[in-house]
This record gives C-alpha cells, structure tokens and sequence, in this order.
C-alpha cells in the first residue's frame, strides 16, 4: 500500500469532517453514558432522549454546584477581586486622559505647577498599576488553589466509585476512559467554574463599565470604538468554533499515535519475532504525517485569522485619530479623549474574547463534568441490602440451586448448575475453553450474581450475607499471578498488611518459596514487578501461593496454570498447593491430571451445564467424557517420561 495514498486518505477524511463541523469531539464522546444507554432500537435524537438529557445535565449541574458549596468564600472573594482588578485596570487611561489635558496642554499653568501635578498623578497612576499587579497575583494564587481543592476532592470521589464499580462497567469503560475521566475530565470539569461563570461574568461587566466610560466622556468617539465589536466577535468566534478544535484533534491523534508507541515497544518481542518493524514504522509516519498536515491546515487558518486581527487593531488606532482628530478640530474632543480612547478600545477586546470563548469551553466543560458524574452516580457494585448478616466464620456447605448466568439477557452462559459442597472439599471443575469455569468461580467470588437460581453458604444466599465480610473467607491464586511493583514481603502481605515477619516467612515456607526468595539480591526486601527483579512463572506462582497461605482463606479459588514449567517447580508447585488445600473449601480449574485426581469432586462442564460429577475413580468407571479425556492425555504421555511429565488436561 503506497503510504501517501493513505496518509491523504486520512487527511481528506479529516477535511470532510471538518467542513461539516464534527472534529475536535472528545475521545472517549461516542462512548454511552455510563449506566445511561439507550434501550436497544433507540435512536439517540428522540424528544425524550433529549429532555432526559437535559434532565440528566439539570440535576449533575446541582451536584456540581454542591461540590462547590464549601468553597463559597473563595469564589466569592475571587469574584470580588476580578471586579476590583478589572476597576482598577479601567481607571489607568482616565490618568493619562487627564495628564494630556489638565497638565501637558494647560499652557496657562506656571511650568513647576504642571511638573508637580505630572508627578502627582503619575505617581498615582503608577500606584494603581502596582495595587492592580498585586492583586492580580494574589487572585491568580486563589484561583489556583481553588482548582486544585475542587480537583482533589473530585478525582478521590471518583477513583473510590471507580474501585467499586461493577465490572462490566469498567470493561465498558476501558482502561483509557478511566485515565481520561480520572485526569482529562476532571480537569476539564473544574474548568466550568472559571470558565463559564467567573471569567464571563467579570468579563461582561468589565465590557459594561468600559462602554458605560467611553459613552460618558465622548459619545461619538465611543461609537467609533464600538464598530470594533462586530468584527473581532466574528474573529473570536471562528478562532474558538472552528480552529481549536483542530488542535483539539491533533492532540487525539498525538495520543493515539503515543499510545501505539507504548505497545509497540511493550510488545517489542512480538514485534521483532513477526518482523512488525516496517509496519510499526508505517503506522508511526502515517500518524505523523497526519498530525503535521493538521497543524498545517490550522496554521494556515490562524496566519489568516490573527493577521486580520492585527489589521483591524491597526485601523482602529488609525480611524480613531482620525475621527478624534476632526472631532478635536471642531471642538468636540481634547487630545486626552483621544489619547484615552486609544486605550480603552484595546481593552475591548479582552472581554469581548473571553466572553465568546467560554461559550465553547462551557460546551467542553458540560460534556466533561457529564462523563465525571456518570460515573459518581453509577451505584456501587452489589450495596448491601438493608437485611445482609455477616458472614459465618466457617464454611459449612455451600450449594448451587439452580443456578444460571448470562452476561447479556438472552445468551444463558450457565444454565441448571446444581451442586452441593460440603465444607473443607476440593471441587475441580474440569471443561473444554468456554465452558463456563471461569464464570462459575466468579459467581463464587461474587464478581457477579446469578441471574438464576441461589448460591447458599451455609444455608444463606450470598447475596443476604454482607459483601465485604463474604470476601474475607475468600482467597484466589490465578493463573495470571497479580505482583505489583513493590518488595517481595508486600506482594506476599497484600492481603494482611498487617501479618509479622515471622507470619510471612512461614508463609513463604509453606509454599515452597522462602528457598528462593533469601537467593534474591536483598531477600524479602527486593524490589519485584514491573521495575523490579523478574521471577519465573514457577516463583511467580509459589509468591501467589504464600500470599494465600498467608491470608488464610477459607474458601479459595484456584485457576491452575496451563504453562509448561520445568520438573523441579513443578513438583514443588504441587507440594505448596497440598498444603495450601489443606482444611479449605476449594475450586479449582484444573488442567493437571495430578491436581484433578486428587481432588474430592470433578464437576465436568459443557456449554454451561454439568454433563458429569463424581472423584477420579468412579468417572473412570463410568466411561463417560472424563475417561475420554484421561485417555487422550494419557495416549500423549507414551515415549514421555511419565513419571515427572503431568500434562494439561486438553481445553
Ligand atoms: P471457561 O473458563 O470454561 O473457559 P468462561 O466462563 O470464561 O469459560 O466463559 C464461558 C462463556 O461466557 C464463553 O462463551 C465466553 O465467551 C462467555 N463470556 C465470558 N466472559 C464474558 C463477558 N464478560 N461478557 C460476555 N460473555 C462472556
């Protein structure tokens, strides 16, 4: 594929969305509403969807204003020093008004006379300044802090709804839309305080005393200054509606184009082994190739906008000489109007661009503060209900009755799961990929409800027993061991920050892992994860083990890994997991022979129902889809050395 035929393609896609209006949309805008979406065959422009809409902003508006409650003072002490900023700005040309006309031009005066009076008022003039420079630094200082507070206490609000939030939701949201929301939308978000109300505001009244001035002193001059009005509006206007969001676009693409960057090089084996180098390259001067025409195009566009702006400050600096110079001629202006003028007519333009700006920004910020508080008013995952107990310190039983799931209404993904489970057993669940394993030991954890059915512990649904409590008896080592960057005595105490050393040692012991760990550079203290020293699958998982050991669950979930680990890990692997199933309530996914034919029960999965259940031996006997599958693995092992070789059961 010739890369220029692309790169235009793209560009000219971009050219067309621009000629109708549609770029510069925030990255994550398509996305739904969190909790929000339309019922399925809903188109998004109804009149009801609207209103809903609006209602919806109404009522996110009122919770956004609460936030700011406690903040009331600051704002109103900003508001106040705005004014007395914009005050004091606004007297500094009726200064040099009055020294062109009452001292420089009042010939009449003796000359020490007048130099004491230039002296005087440009003393005063200078004072004003000063006071106004200070000022302008203390309410910048406020302003600041300000954000930051509202920042702060908005980014934990969300960051605590978002650590609770059901999962599909955050699937839904995607790790992208979760750093966007938690920095982007945030941001953006405060941003609706300064720029939509403070800054408007103050700007509208600082447009109406400047007016109000400029009619007072001379009307005829001030209508001369005001014909500026239109055409910087329509400057202002375009620079706002149709130019940053170019840039706004830009910086979508940047991101896109870092983002493949980061996986490229994160992936960087994958790309070596598959040979990804020219594509990556491609992938990478496509996008900034994109990205420097769009900046091209804006530029192009600003050049034009901001020389028209230089051209219209021109001739109104001219046009008001002019005028004021016929008017001064004919008597109906001083040179201090003029000189005055001059002045006032720049400081037009400020609020006239501030005021049309916030207009866009209001937008961005609207949509901003909609993502933030979506997800603040999205419910907590599973809230107790008003009745739930705690949870039993033993376990008992626990029983499937009838349970079914579906992820999506419609497509059973469980149907029928009936089954009872003494306490203290081992339960292996055993299934081609897609049966419905995973999903069962999620129920059990309760990262979901059944959507059918019950799960009792020890008589009681889970769903009336209190979440948190439940998870206490729970444990899980995965197949994909979660370590993060930290020492090896924190990845093992995740669970008990609290446990003592000796606890953790003994932990690690148990699962096969102290050995290993004092060989480490600084033993228990060394750095692991991300930054960190790099452990092997079989460490990585007799870390998990001692973390579960440590944290002593009663009920454990157990997602055997399926990777091929040398003889040695392997045998300590499964030494650790019989001491770790010791006096548990188990359910393991299990791939090993070994492991399963240990385990209590074998509850064999099939498209979400039980097709066999029984311990090694009797399903052996009964000659149904297990035995087939011991068979198949064990016509695999012939030639290998069976003794140390435990193959995966075949997904
Ligand atoms: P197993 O662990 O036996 O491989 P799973 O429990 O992971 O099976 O999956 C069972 C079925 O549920 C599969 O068909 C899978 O595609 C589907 N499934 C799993 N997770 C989700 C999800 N989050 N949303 C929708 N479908 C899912």
């Amino acid at each position: 594929m010739p890369k220029s035929t692309t790169s235009r393609k793209r560009y000219q896609d971009f050219l067309e969305k621009f000629r109708r209006n549609e770029i510069g949309h925030e990255p994550h805008e398509e996305e739904e509403a969190l909790g929000q979406q339309p019922p399925p065959g809903a188109t998004t422009d109804t009149f009801a969807d609207k209103t809903a809409k609006q209602q919806r902003r109404r009522q996110y508006l009122r919770l956004y204003v609460r936030e700011l409650y406690p903040h009331a003072p600051a704002v109103l002490l900003l508001t106040v020093l705005a004014l007395l900023i914009a005050s004091l700005e606004l007297a500094q040309p009726l200064f040099f008004r009055y020294i062109v006309d009452d001292v420089l031009l009042k010939e009449a005066l003796p000359l020490g006379e007048r130099l004491r009076a230039l002296n005087v008022v440009g003393g005063l003039a200078l004072i004003v300044v000063i006071v106004s420079q200070i000022l302008g630094i203390y309410k910048n200082y406020h302003q600041h802090l300000l954000n930051v507070k509202v920042i702060l206490t908005l980014r934990r609000a969300l960051f605590d709804r978002m650590l609770r939030l059901p999962l599909e939701k955050l699937y839904h949201m995607k790790t992208g839309g979760i750093i966007a929301r938690l920095t982007d939308d945030v941001n953006t978000t405060t941003g609706l305080l300064e720029m939509a109300v403070i800054s408007p505001g103050v700007a509208a009244v600082r447009l109406i005393i400047a007016l109000a001035v400029l009619f007072v002193l001379n009307w005829q001059l001030a209508l001369t200054a005001v014909s500026i009005i239109p055409p910087i509006t329509l400057i202002s206007f375009i620079a706002a509606r149709r130019i940053r969001p170019i840039y706004r676009q830009v910086r979508n693409e940047v991101s896109t184009v870092d983002g493949r960057v980061g996986e490229a090089f994160e992936g960087i084996r994958a790309v070596r082994a598959f040979q990804g180098e020219l594509r990556e390259e491609h992938e990478f001067s496509l996008g900034h190739h994109l990205i420097t025409r769009m900046k091209m195009f804006a530029r192009k566009r600003e050049l034009v906008l901001w020389s028209s702006w230089g051209f219209i400050m021109a001739v109104i600096s001219l046009v008001i000489f002019w005028v004021g110079g016929y008017l001064y001629l004919q008597g109906r202006a001083t040179i201090g109007d003029i000189t005055a003028f001059q002045v006032y007519t720049m400081m037009l333009l400020g609020p006239v661009w501030q005021i049309v700006n916030s207009f866009s920004e209001l937008q961005r910020s609207l949509a901003a503060m909609e993502r933030v508080f979506d997800v603040l008013q999205t419910p907590e995952d599973k809230p107790d209900a008003p009745t739930a107990v705690v949870a039993p310190p033993e376990v008992d039983q626990i029983e499937f009755r009838q349970v079914g799931f579906e992820y999506e209404t419609g497509r059973p993904v469980i149907s029928d799961f009936q089954l009872t489970v003494p306490g203290g057993s081992v339960i292996a669940l055993v299934g081609k990929s897609g049966a419905g394993k995973t999903t069962i030991t999620d129920l059990i954890a309760r990262f979901y409800d059944p959507t059918q059915g019950q799960i009792l512990l020890n008589g009681i649904d889970l769903r009336q027993i209190r979440l948190a409590s439940y998870r206490k008896l729970l444990g899980v080592v995965q197949q994909e061991v979660f370590l993060f960057d930290g020492t090896v005595r924190d990845n093992i105490a995740y669970a008990q920050r609290h446990a003592t050393e000796e606890q953790i040692i003994d932990a690690a012991k148990r699962a096969n892992a102290h050995e290993f760990i004092e060989k480490l550079p600084q033993g228990y203290e060394t750095i692991i994860g991300e930054r960190g020293v790099k452990l092997s699958g079989g460490q990585r998982q007799r870390m998990s083990i001692a973390r579960a050991l440590l944290a002593d669950p009663k009920i454990l979930i157990l997602d055997e890994a399926t990777s091929n680990l040398d003889t040695e890990s392997e045998q300590l692997i499964q030494a650790s997991l019989a001491e770790l199933l010791k006096n548990r309530t188990t359910f393991m996914i299990a791939h090993r022979l070994s492991t399963i034919a240990h385990a209590d029960k074998i509850v064999v999965m099939d498209r979400g129902r039980i097709v066999e259940i029984g311990n090694h031996e009797e399903l052996l006997a009964s000659g149904g889809v297990y035995a087939e599958m011991v068979a198949r693995q064990q016509s695999a092992m012939i030639g290998l050395d069976a003794e140390n070789y435990c193959p995966a059961v075949p997904d």
